[in-house]
């Protein structure tokens, strides 16, 4: 599944330059195929948005028998550590100079936390500016 998003997105990886990495474990979990197809996208179309030219994005895929890891990198601007807290709020965008030309609604996040916590998961944020983001989003198989 998460090979036929990064599939559907060769155009706009193609238009922003960015590479995408994929190292994936067999894994399966009990997901709503919709809501997690969305999760994927709003975590790859960050990490594709919020990257620069030449850019990557790792997406590695890992499970330990009873919880399922994905976790998405990019080597793009990072988020300010003081608007870290704040990027799964509704609405909220953290404007730093760079992102103030990239166009969103702020909302990707805040779907993306909602699947998560729908499906009995949880999602974690590291995020270095200038450096890259990465969210790591664990549910259980
Ligand atoms: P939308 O997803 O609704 O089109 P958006 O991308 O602005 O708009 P979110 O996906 O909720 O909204 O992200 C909220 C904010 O967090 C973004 O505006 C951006 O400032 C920051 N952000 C999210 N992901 C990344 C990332 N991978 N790298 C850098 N900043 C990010
Ligand atoms: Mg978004």
């Amino acid at each position: 599944l998460i090979q036929d998003i990064v599939e559907f997105m060769e155009p706009v990886l193609m238009e922003k330059k960015v590479t995408v990495h994929c190292t994936m474990d067999d894994t399966e979990v009990w997901a709503d195929r919709g809501l997690f197809r969305e999760m994927i996208m709003n975590l790859l179309d960050n990490a594709v948005k919020y990257n620069r030219p030449g850019g990557h994005v790792y997406i590695d895929v890992r499970h330990d028998g009873h919880k399922a890891f994905f976790v998405i990198r990019d080597t793009g601007i990072g988020i300010p550590e003081d608007k870290q807290q704040r990027v799964f709020e509704r609405f909220y965008r953290a404007d730093s100079s760079r992102s103030r030309k990239i166009k969103g609604t702020g909302l990707g996040l805040a779907i993306v936390k909602h699947i998560v916590e729908q499906h009995h998961g949880t999602i974690a944020l590291n995020s270095k500016e200038n450096e890259g983001t990465t969210i790591t989003v664990t549910l259980p198989m």
